[in-house]
């Protein structure tokens, strides 16, 4: 028989030293743009989606009095169970939706551990996602690494990017395994109804579906109501709910986020976790106990911040002329380009290179955000002002 090793490796045919999997999936659009910001000056960013504010200070000091006590080590697979005990009490105040924290709530490196293990432990080689487009850039990766197949659910401006159960209907085949949401939407803002959110969850329960919930921006709510997808009905079983830290609370660095599922779906999870992450760091974990008993008037006082920034934006953005729908959730405007008869990535480009002012390009969330662009509102209402000055300023040179 011949093995490998008898094969000299010359006469060995060319193995590309990536997985197929892996090379298929595009780097990063946001990236180029954040390297090109790097090598200039005065640059407003309007680009990443993290808050500006830092860490409020009861909650750092919550961590580093914990590193004072020597608390150092790892913690169990699932997390501290005070946490666990806090989040369930959490979820169930707040959306009346009971997970028992010994079994049913793991603490993850941030929403991203907890999106990468969610798809790693449903998904078999070739089953189907259905995920509205456009969607957060980190969506279609997760499926694809993990063997599974995007198939996007379009939505469009008209609707204000609120996708259609039909559209997830008329997308099913034998091998759709889930359906991957995130409302409120990065990039578009959008907030979807109870009625719209209660048939997708119809949709899911008829053709025995997982839905992965991603609700990073639950509490960034202007005026509307948060549903939380695992409390509707017939949801609990049915729902793995991503939640995190990082947004409400500004905690990007810390690393931090959970997700809550039914006993048998989380049992899969813990066990990629445990042999992956083994657990989520203990200053970051002692850190999100604080934020959960007394972070509250902190997330508020920051919510009405946004609040003001995003109507700022948005009146200026539609006074310059680029249309935009008033986003009702996250911290992201996002205009369409039209009026400059500009692709999304041309006008993502001039405008940082002429104007020093970064916005992303709506392509990088998919096909349907073409000819929009991601503002991000998580910063200065000065630095705003400034950045719609300097936009308006580009938008009359290409009008003129
Ligand atoms: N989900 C969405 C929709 C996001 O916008 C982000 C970050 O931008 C994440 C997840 C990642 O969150 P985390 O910092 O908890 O990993």
């Amino acid at each position: 028989m011949q093995t490998i090793s008898s094969v000299p490796a010359s006469g060995r045919a060319q193995r590309a030293r990536l997985a197929e999997r892996v090379r298929r999936v595009p780097s990063s659009g946001i990236r180029r743009f954040f390297d090109l910001i790097q090598t200039m000056d005065d640059v407003i960013s309007l680009g990443v989606g993290e808050p500006d504010f830092v860490t409020p200070w009861h909650i750092r000091e919550a961590a580093i009095y914990s590193l004072e006590r020597g608390y150092t080590m790892y913690t169990s697979n699932h997390g501290l169970i005070e946490l666990r005990r806090a989040l369930a009490e959490h979820l169930a105040r707040r959306y009346g939706v009971v997970y028992d924290p010994h079994e049913e709530i793991l603490i993850t490196v941030g929403v991203s551990e907890g999106l990468d293990l969610a798809m790693r432990a449903i998904l078999d080689p070739g089953d189907e996602v259905l995920i509205p487009d456009p969607g957060y850039v980190s969506y279609a990766p997760c499926v694809t690494f993990a063997g599974g197949v995007v198939q996007p659910v379009p939505t469009a401006p008209e609707n204000g990017f609120r996708p259609a159960p039909e559209d997830f209907a008329s997308r099913l085949t034998p091998r759709t395994k889930a359906v991957l949401l995130g409302y409120p939407n990065n990039p578009t803002g959008t907030v979807v109804d109870r009625d719209t959110l209660a048939a997708i969850a119809r949709i899911v329960a008829e053709h025995d579906l997982i839905a992965v919930s991603d609700e990073i921006y639950d509490r960034l709510v202007y005026g509307r109501e948060h549903v939380c997808f695992a409390a509707l009905p017939e949801m609990r079983e049915r729902t793995i709910l991503l939640g995190g830290f990082s947004k409400a609370y500004a905690m990007t660095g810390w690393r931090i986020g959970y997700v809550a599922a039914p006993r048998d779906l989380m049992a899969g999870l813990v066990k990629i976790h445990q042999y992956t992450a083994l657990c989520a760091p203990i200053t970051s974990q002692m850190a999100a106990i604080e934020a959960l008993k007394n972070g509250e008037a902190a997330v508020q006082a920051m919510v009405a911040e946004y609040d003001r920034r995003r109507r700022v934006i948005v009146k200026g953005l539609n006074d310059i002329g680029l249309t935009c729908l008033e986003p009702e959730g996250a911290f992201y405007a996002f205009p369409s380009v039209a009026v400059t008869g500009q692709s999304d990535e041309e006008f993502a480009e001039r405008l940082l290179l002429e104007e020093h002012v970064a916005v992303v390009p709506g392509s990088a969330f998919g096909a349907c955000g073409r000819g929009h662009v991601r503002c991000c509102y998580a910063t200065s209402l000065a630095q705003i002002e400034e950045a719609l000055h300097r936009i308006d300023s580009y938008v009359r040179r290409r009008k003129a």
